[in-house]
């Protein structure tokens, strides 16, 4: 038994560890067939989506019951606006963008997408209405050219061409002698944790999905590759419901709501300027992070 037992556990842990770092989900749900937690209901119907308005509408979730997480929050992304949520550690930033995927229901109130409960539609609807740009994108030992087009297997070379040069890629990919026939991976081209992430974004790009769901990659990156990124993230971004999980405060200043979150609860809210005005939280965030922009060597 415990033979048989082991290489279970084995996967499951792995299995929790990926769906952690909200590593290629998609690719994770295929592997295994359907998700251990959410299920379709018998009558789940086709996302229908139309502005791809969000709204979290007083959601509690805890993974344990007993320690609750998200304590009641309430937030919109109005059709094609950009909501950011910042925090501190372990405030349950990422646990939103989980929810919103749908790795777990919420244990109370609910979240909806143009006024349809995530938990009555079928998940491969949700999902695929979704693009996400993860913390840390894996990436499969092929070439660069499935990599990006992964997802999208019918996309033609121009396509992926286009996505890699909206996510500034292109031109990295052809300064390599096999151009997007490239391998990529342990024995073939390795991308820093920035270039890796642009992968992520074309990938996305091509997708076209109606809402962007992107968790900034907790890792500094050095300031050219952040500025490149959030310049890539302002072309993603532009009339799709987008979602920021934001671990450093530069990528969300143009955001059309910053939602400050503290234990599981929303403590301040509004557009950045309207935040540094109130000289709260975020204000005392901001002044912090620019100390130490200022300590740190650029580039
Ligand atoms: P960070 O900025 O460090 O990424 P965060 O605000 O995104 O933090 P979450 O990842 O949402 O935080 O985690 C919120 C809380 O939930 C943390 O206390 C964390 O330990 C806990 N937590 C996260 N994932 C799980 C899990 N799979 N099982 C149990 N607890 C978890």
């Amino acid at each position: 038994l415990l033979q048989l037992y082991s290489p279970l556990s084995f996967f499951g842990f792995i299995y929790r560890e990926i769906k952690q770092a909200m590593v290629d989900m998609e690719r994770m749900f295929e592997l295994l067939g359907q998700d251990r937690e959410v299920a379709d209901r018998p009558d789940a119907h086709a996302l229908r989506v139309t502005g791809a308005q969000v709204e979290f509408r007083d959601v509690h979730f805890g993974y344990d019951t007993r320690r609750p997480i998200l304590k009641g929050v309430s937030f919109t992304i109005p059709a094609g606006k950009t909501v950011a949520v910042v925090g501190t550690s372990g405030a349950g930033k990422s646990t939103i963008a989980r929810l919103l995927f749908r790795f777990y229901d919420a244990d109370g109130g609910a979240i909806l997408i143009d006024g349809q409960d995530i938990r009555d539609v079928t998940q491969a609807s949700l999902r695929a209405a979704i693009g996400v740009v993860p913390q840390d994108t894996v990436l499969f030992n092929d070439t660069i050219r499935y990599n990006i087009g992964y997802g999208r297997p019918d996309a033609s070379d121009a396509e992926i061409e286009a996505a890699a040069r909206l996510a500034h890629i292109h031109d990295l990919i052809m300064a390599m002698p096999d151009g997007y026939q490239t391998m990529v991976g342990e024995r073939g081209l390795k991308l820093s944790g920035g270039e890796k992430q642009r992968v992520a974004i074309a990938r996305t790009l091509l997708k076209n999905p109606a809402i962007f769901l992107f968790d900034e990659a907790t890792s500094a990156l050095d300031t050219h590759t952040e500025r490149e990124i959030q310049a890539n993230l302002r072309e993603v971004s532009l009339g799709r419901s987008t979602l920021i999980i934001a671990h450093r405060l530069s990528t969300v200043a143009d955001a059309d709501e910053i939602i400050v979150l503290a234990e599981g609860r929303i403590i301040e809210r509004g557009r950045h300027q309207e935040l540094l005005a109130r000289d709260g939280v975020y204000a005392g965030m901001w002044a912090r992070q620019q100390e130490s922009a200022q300590t740190a060597p650029a580039d």
